[in-house]
């Protein structure tokens, strides 16, 4: 699977929020996107998945036209959002909600296919018909993982997928993101890539602008963080980069 970005540059309302950005990314691997809030980083997801029309540029994936066509997106890759939410009305249960994206892309067995997804991703049990408005935030993030993997894209895409979630969750959701991206690509936003950093192929660094973008041993550096975050942040993060690569 093959991502490339050619000079894109999204504007909200006139004022640029991404400028000129040029990126390449090839699967499997973890990509992890950074950078101080408000940096661009859910744009530049969205504008991935074609789900906002860039100002100028153009996406592409595995060498085809992208740029503002989710449907096509669609194809390609699954979206977690941040701060996934149970659909307040919904009373479906979680083995119902991933099977129900199933049916709509017209995949047969979807019920056989939802069960055995979840299975992949520790859920099962009287888990699989609890109410998505039973969930801890952790549990609700896998569901909202298997419904996004359920098709088997080549590609993942998620937006903060630890952040909201408790110590012990967040643990086992980084254990899963490592074991996704041995099979697909998968690009994630990140507040604190430490977790991550050891399963982490590319780290890019965006603030408005591309700031660097590379393996984290070129790129998770004081002196290139601080370009963007203030100086504590910055050390603070490679110090937890040095304990979490290694666990
Ligand atoms: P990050 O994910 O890095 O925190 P975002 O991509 O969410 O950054 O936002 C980048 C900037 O664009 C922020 O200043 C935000 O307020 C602004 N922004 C995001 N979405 C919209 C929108 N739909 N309309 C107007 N401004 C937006």
């Amino acid at each position: 699977m093959r991502v490339r970005v050619e000079d894109l540059t999204v504007a909200y309302n006139g004022e640029p929020v991404l400028s000129g950005v040029n990126l390449e990314f090839r699967g499997p691997g973890l990509v992890q996107i950074i950078g101080p809030n408000g940096a661009g980083k859910t744009t530049f997801l969205k504008a991935i998945l074609g789900l906002i029309k860039p100002a100028r540029g153009r996406v592409f994936l595995d060498g085809f036209e992208a740029t503002g066509r989710p449907e096509m997106v669609g194809r390609y890759a699954g979206y977690v959002p941040q701060n996934p939410s149970a659909p307040k009305l919904s009373p479906m249960t979680v083995r119902e909600f991933v099977e129900t994206s199933l049916r709509l892309r017209g995949v047969t067995r979807a019920r056989e296919r939802a069960v055995e997804v979840l299975h992949t991703l520790g859920i099962r049990g009287e888990v699989l018909e609890s109410r998505l408005w039973e969930l801890s935030m952790g549990m609700l993030q896998r569901v909202f993982i298997a419904r996004a993997i359920a098709p088997d894209p080549k590609m993942l895409v998620m937006d903060e997928p630890l952040a909201s979630v408790d110590p012990a969750g967040r643990m086992e959701i980084a254990r899963i993101i490592a074991g996704l991206a041995r099979e697909r690509l998968v690009l994630m936003t990140s507040h604190d890539p430490s977790l991550l950093l050891g399963h982490t192929d590319i780290i890019v660094v965006i603030n408005r602008d591309l700031i660097a973008s590379g393996p984290p041993e070129e790129v998770y550096r004081e002196d290139v963080l601080r370009r963007v975050y203030g100086e504590s942040v910055a050390r603070g993060l490679v110090l937890a980069g040095e304990g979490g690569a290694h666990g």
